[in-house]
């Protein structure tokens, strides 16, 4: 009976398909935030165009209003585009060493990059090496020294003066060729197969504007080391020049990835959407400051948010984020106390963990917090960041049944997400006995942190 009653309800509600003046507002709300993020015009004009080809045809949901449903397409489709890398971690070489070569124009971030992705490395038991490639600028060669000093990474420079701390434990030398960054990069290579640094990171050049010359170079290094990634670094706030910029690179190098810098300013990062849509390259990490921690794996959901960032159309957002979270934490509940709660499930609930973020700035408010406000800014990021790298790393097969991973699959997973075995071995223990316990807990009454949901 109750089963009827509510279909009867439904019939009652449902309107069919979205119309066009159901859509059409919200598709001006929407251009308009986009334009202000500084999408670039094109871009702005195709991805409102397919919303509304979508929309048209969507049937009418009934628990969202018109609005609501178009701004949830939109959110669906922007973290779509921008979310390419999510399943993506770095690329890493069978043979080490692995290759990191950076690209981008002057001033976009590159070397300051080189020691955060260094520093990031090493940090999950890499032996990075830092390669000074850019001999355009007088002072370059020593800057990215200065980096590596700081972030306590080697550094690779073709004149004498290279890092103290490889200078100390004996492991620089100069290059043959000092002058000639193709060169550098080449006998760098070498020099990190003889001293078995894991990870090369080649610092290159970079011009105020596109240039053949400095196109040229850049192609010329790419294929006298072959690196494994080629990464594109973009300053966020390069406005409606990102479209021409990343077409540029993406045609001299042919760059795997992304990185956005200087993702802290003020920009609303429209150019995040305007790289992506037009070279279909994933973004893999963005850059959040100046000082060697700002580096963080990139989050699409928070940057779609970031370029949508309109009161209302967040608050819609919200909204119908809220219905989807409720309806994805029931579905965990239910799987849970089935039994068959796997490490893809955890995964989602990990990233429903992420939107905790927003809760640190909460608590900070609380008197007597703001002392601890390094461990809560520290308290997400790293941990899950790491937790979710190893489980990417995993086949869907190992994720649904994580009792087959044996040692080599360990080794893989720990190799493919770039921490330690150690690491790995830790999660899958903490997997089994949460899941354990939550199984048991799920049988009985209902689980703490999925609001209820049980009954
Ligand atoms: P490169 O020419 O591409 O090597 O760029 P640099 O790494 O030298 O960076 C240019 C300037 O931007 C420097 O002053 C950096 O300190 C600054 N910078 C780089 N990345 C970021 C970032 O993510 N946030 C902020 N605020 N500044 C950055
Ligand atoms: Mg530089």
């Amino acid at each position: 009976l109750t089963d009827r009653l509510s279909s009867a309800f439904k019939n009652l509600r449902s309107k069919g398909k979205l119309t066009e003046s159901d859509i059409d507002g919200t598709i001006r709300e929407i251009r308009r935030a986009l334009l202000d993020a500084d999408v670039a015009v094109d871009v702005v004009r195709s991805f409102t165009g397919r919303i509304r080809e979508r929309a048209l045809g969507a049937e009418v949901n009934e628990a969202l209003n018109p609005a609501q449903q178009v701004v949830s397409i939109v959110h669906e489709e922007l973290t779509g585009i921008l979310g390419a890398g999510v399943d993506r971690p770095l690329n890493f070489a069978k043979n080490p060493p692995t290759i990191i070569m950076l690209a981008g124009l002057q001033g976009a971030g590159k070397t300051t990059l080189a020691g955060k992705l260094g520093y990031w490395l090493k940090d999950a038991g890499h032996t990075p090496l830092l390669v000074a490639a850019d001999l355009q600028r007088p002072n370059a060669v020593q800057q990215l020294q200065v980096v590596g000093e700081r972030a306590g990474v080697a550094v690779f420079a073709p004149e004498a003066g290279v890092s103290s701390d490889a200078v100390a434990a004996g492991t620089a030398t100069p290059g043959q060729d000092a002058g000639n960054p193709v060169q550098v990069a080449r006998d760098s290579i070498d020099f990190a197969r003889q001293k078995q640094y894991d990870t090369v990171i080649i610092d290159t050049a970079g011009r105020l504007g596109i240039d053949e010359e400095l196109m040229a170079q850049a192609r010329n290094i790419r294929d006298a080391v072959n690196p494994h990634e080629i990464l594109f670094v973009i300053d966020a706030m390069i406005g409606q020049d990102a479209v021409r910029t990343a077409k540029a690179f993406d045609e001299g190098v042919d760059f795997t990835g992304v990185v956005l810098s200087k993702v802290d300013g003020d920009a609303r990062g429209g150019a995040a959407l305007s790289v992506a849509s037009v070279t279909g390259k994933p973004i893999l990490f963005s850059s959040t400051g100046e000082g060697l921690k700002d580096f963080e794996v990139f989050h699409p959901d928070r940057m779609s948010s970031r370029i949508l960032d309109m009161g209302d159309i967040l608050t819609l957002i919200e909204q119908a984020q809220k219905q989807f979270d409720e309806e994805e934490a029931r579905k965990a509940a239910e799987k849970l106390s089935e039994g068959s709660f796997g490490l893809d499930d955890f995964l989602e609930q990990l990233q429903q963990v992420r939107k905790l973020g927003s809760m640190k700035s909460l608590l900070g408010m609380i008197p007597g917090m703001a002392a601890h406000r390094k461990e809560l800014e520290q308290f997400d990021e790293k941990e899950i960041d790491r937790t979710e790298a190893i489980i990417r790393s995993m086949t869907p097969e190992e994720r649904r049944n994580p009792s087959i991973i044996n040692g080599s699959r360990r080794a893989r997973i720990a190799y493919g997400s770039g921490v330690t075995v150690t690491a790995v071995n830790g999660l899958l223990q903490r997997f089994e006995q949460a899941a354990k316990m939550m199984k048991r807990m799920g049988g009985a009454t209902g689980i703490p942190g999925f609001g209820g949901a049980m009954g």
